[in-house]
């Protein structure tokens, strides 16, 4: 499998570390607000990554970290603390709030089938780790202290912008949404391990560390979170671009420092969802949610397949207009796939055909192969609905995609087919009403009934009682009430 690697530019032959097994670390949510669909595109297409490798063979551990404390990266941080900000929009403790946005990030994933990670870990429940690091890397002169702060000295690296050739002067040191100098800072690069001494003087949760009371800054967390679970030497670790500089980068840096080794071989980077107006971002307030889409009607699994559509490695405009030629080909793709359940059951046949269904699986394997290229992915089920094979071998084929793709091709499937089964019910069962009213015979009696009344009105009732013992003698009793004439065998 070739997977494209930032560090080294370039898509490698993908090989574990251990041969069949992989461990796989992703930079989870800060929980201070919903993620929003720019995120789970992220997420989604980690997932890929995750049931594909499972798909082929592999015996992977995935771990997530929760930033629920340490999303700052220096006291130079603008603005408020994102999590503090949050607690008090919402009259909440952090804690509560934390615990009430990982509840709904994983809400989310449900509803967009990606895989729950084999291990979680909030950042709070790591606090002895990140003390035990950082008093490592003080020993090995990798950290200093200064104005109440513990520093990493990106000085003391051969290298310290692994990703990238950048002149330092051109990355100005940035956070998650943009920095104010921190005068602290031996090296403009440097970046927070501890804080004891912070402008947000507020924090809700500190710890007692050898520096005083405090809390972490946010690249720690996941260096040790990755360490705890995972070892010392990671095969691939994923986030958004976004994490690439710099919090990627200082993971590199304070791991490797502290391990002594390589630490991690495959970076893998998911480019942004972008609207007209620029990247989506939780900071401002202006975000879609999975929510926001269930609510104008959209299946959260046709936002999957939407992601799918296009290639993990290039940038993703999101409009309502794209996402609804995503929904009709989607829609499409279920009704092909309808067809297919309801042949494979009228058959009743359930050989596959070994060889056929080989060949529409390397397609499928060719195209994630190359670097998780789904929208062919995509391309290879609607091969396999075409394909000149047996229904059964057809309905493998796609049945067995869907386990990486996840987009419920079956399920949906099946609702359609309910549905459409209810609708030809109840459309026989108005034809049958239909047949009842336009019946001869009752047509007959109706006209008969209504000649009666007629003559009634003309006073002729000799007629009207005629028509009476006439239908009668046919079996038919008429009931004269005060709303008119009923009437009844
Ligand atoms: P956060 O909750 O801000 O830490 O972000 C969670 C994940 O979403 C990280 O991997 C980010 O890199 C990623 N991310 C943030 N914004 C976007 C976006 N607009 N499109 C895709 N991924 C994003
Ligand atoms: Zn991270």
């Amino acid at each position: 499998m070739l997977l494209y690697n930032t560090l080294t530019h370039t898509r490698d032959e993908f090989v574990p570390n251990v041969p069949g097994k992989v461990s796989m670390y992703t930079c989870g949510p800060t929980v201070y607000h919903y993620a929003h669909i720019g995120n789970l595109r992220t997420y989604i297409m980690e997932d890929i990554l995750d049931r594909y490798l499972r798909y082929a063979g592999y015996d992977v551990k995935r771990v997530m970290n929760i930033t629920d404390v340490g999303h700052l990266t220096s006291d130079g941080d603008t603005g408020d603390d994102k999590m503090l900000k949050g607690a008090r929009r919402e009259h909440k403790t952090v804690m509560e709030i934390a615990k009430f946005y990982t509840d709904a990030f994983f809400d989310d994933c449900r509803k967009l089938n990606i895989r729950r990670p084999d291990a979680i870990e909030p950042a709070t429940g790591c606090i002895d780790d990140f003390i035990r690091v950082i008093s490592g890397l003080i020993e090995k002169g990798f950290a200093y202290e200064a104005g109440g702060n513990i520093y990493f000295d990106t000085s003391k690296l051969e290298k310290y912008y692994v990703f990238h050739d950048f002149a330092e002067e051109d990355l100005e040191v940035g956070v998650r949404d943009g920095v104010e100098a921190d005068s602290n800072k031996r090296n403009k690069a440097d970046f927070v391990l501890w804080f004891t001494k912070s402008k947000f003087e507020d924090q809700e949760l500190k710890w007692e560390s050898p520096w005083g009371l405090g809390y972490p800054g946010w690249h720690i967390e996941c260096s040790c979170i990755a360490m705890k679970h995972l070892g010392e030497r990671l095969d691939i670790h994923c986030g958004g671009i976004d994490n690439a500089f710099p919090h990627h980068t200082n993971e590199i840096a304070q791991s490797e420092a502290y391990l002594g080794h390589k630490w991690c071989n495959w970076w893998v980077h998911v480019l942004h969802l972008n609207t007209n107006s620029g990247k989506m971002s939780k900071s401002t307030g202006e975000f879609l949610t999975v929510s926001l889409l269930e609510s104008k009607g959209y299946d959260p699994l046709a936002y999957r397949f939407f992601c799918l559509q296009s290639h993990y490695r290039k940038n993703l405009v999101f409009t309502y207009e794209n996402l609804d030629n995503a929904v009709i080909s989607y829609n499409k793709l279920v009704s092909k796939v309808a067809s297919l359940l309801r042949e494979a059951k009228r058959t009743a046949d359930v050989t596959i055909d070994e060889e056929a269904f080989a060949n529409i699986k390397k397609r499928f394997t060719d195209a994630l192969d190359n670097d998780l290229n789904t929208s062919l992915a995509v391309t290879a089920v609607y091969d396999a609905l075409k394909a000149k094979t047996t229904a059964a071998t057809r309905l493998a084929a796609v049945k067995d995609f869907d386990t990486v793709l996840q987009i419920g091709l079956i399920p949906a499937a099946e609702a359609l087919i309910a549905e459409e089964d209810a609708r030809a019910e109840a459309a026989k069962a108005a034809e049958a009403a239909h047949v009842i009213f336009d019946d001869p015979t009752v047509r007959a009696i109706e006209e008969k009934i209504a000649a009666r009344a007629a003559a009634k009105k003309a006073k002729n009732y000799a007629e009207a009682d005629r028509i009476r013992a006439e239908l009668l003698s046919e079996g038919i009793t008429l009931v004269d009430t005060a709303e008119g004439t009923t009437w009844h065998k």
